[in-house]
């Protein structure tokens, strides 16, 4: 991790905001955001920037956890409820 970071931060001075939103992750903004009533089972995930943690409001969905992140992490943005 540290080692892309530095690659990062040699690169990019935007990489700041790239740390933020890294972090954001681990402060637990992924929600799932639709379930299935017949199964119970959930079929769409979120990851929120959360405004009222002073985040920018940038939301990235996906049809599971794994799926979510890996759209954050792509810099995909769905929705800004900035
Ligand atoms: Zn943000």
């Amino acid at each position: 991790m540290s080692k892309i970071m530095g690659w990062v931060d040699a690169r990019f001075p935007a990489s700041k905001l790239w740390n933020e939103h890294v972090a954001e992750y681990y402060i637990d903004t992924l929600y799932p955001s639709l379930r299935d009533s017949t199964t119970g089972n959930f079929l769409e995930w979120n990851v929120v920037c959360q405004i009222h943690n002073t985040g920018c409001g940038r939301t990235v969905y996906g049809n599971s956890k794994k799926n979510a992140i890996e759209r954050w992490n792509a810099g995909k943005i769905d929705e800004n409820l900035g």
